[in-house]
């Protein structure tokens, strides 16, 4: 399925009386990686969780969210939380391929799937892990395991929520690399913390800052990417980005 552009409309949520974004629109253009950055406890999470269709609806939202093809968006979306969300009864290699279970796959297509899982847990340095159980596995590795189950969905549209946080930075550079080609042409909705991660991965950069929150745009990026440190975008857009977090962090303080 081809990726859809995505349309937020005047996004507004709030949690009781605290109004914490209001009349965001954005647009995930068909096939392209956006990023989101800016302080903690912005709103990044609950904006991503919105797009996905999992607000509470006792919460106030209002806004609109529709995609370019008018498919339901929460329908077309591989969501992967700022929380592993992994099953602890279910080995690495299970809950890789969770989804393929809970959709009901032939069991024919299910031994190309599983093996396609066991590929990707090996790019993702799992390969002697596939059968530990999440309590057996560091933070980094249930990470990774989270992000393999997410790329095995292969929806059109990807919503990801700090999935290399937890990572040292050589793995974290490798699977940089690894979601980049195995998302290329995709919807891509990213939330980070590291702006060189950012800068090597997106096509459009955005950071939420202030009280209700809103969008800002910071820059759109045209080399291919996943771009290399060297690649002249990202060092000429480092000290940009810097600054303008650091702007938004001190108004969030
Ligand atoms: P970010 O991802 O940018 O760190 P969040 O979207 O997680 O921010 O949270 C934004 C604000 O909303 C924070 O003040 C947080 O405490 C609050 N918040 C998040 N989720 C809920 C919820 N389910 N109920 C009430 N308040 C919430
Ligand atoms: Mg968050």
């Amino acid at each position: 399925m081809t990726a859809p552009t995505i349309h937020i409309q005047n996004a507004s949520l709030a949690y009781g009386k605290t109004q914490v974004f209001a009349n965001i629109n954005l647009v995930l253009p068909a096939g392209k990686w956006v990023s989101l950055l800016g302080p903690s406890g912005i709103g990044k999470s609950s904006l991503l969780r919105m797009i996905c269709g999992l607000i509470d609806p006792r919460e106030s939202v209002r806004g609109t969210i529709t995609a370019g093809n008018h498919l339901p968006v929460s329908q077309q979306i591989a969501y992967m939380a700022q929380t592993d969300l992994l099953l602890p009864w279910l080995t690495v290699l299970e809950n890789a391929t969770l989804g393929l279970k809970l959709r009901g796959i032939p069991s024919g297509q299910y031994n190309s799937l599983s093996d396609k899982a066991r590929d990707l847990l090996d790019k993702a340095g799992l390969h002697q892990a596939t059968h530990l159980y999440p309590r057996q596995l560091s933070g980094g590795m249930r990470q990774r395991v989270a992000l393999v189950r997410t790329l095995m969905e292969d929806k059109p549209i990807v919503l990801m929520d700090e999935p290399f946080s937890a990572l040292d930075a050589i793995t974290r550079y490798k699977l940089q690399h690894l979601a980049a080609e195995l998302l290329r042409n995709k919807t891509v909705f990213f939330i980070t913390h590291d702006p060189t991660e950012a800068l090597r991965l997106s096509d459009d950069i955005y950071i939420m800052q202030g009280f209700p929150a809103t969008l800002k745009p910071i820059a759109s990026l045209v080399s291919a990417a996943p771009r290399e440190l060297t690649n002249r975008e990202v060092i000429d857009l480092q000290a940009l980005l810097f600054q303008e977090l650091s702007q938004a962090a001190g108004e969030a303080a």
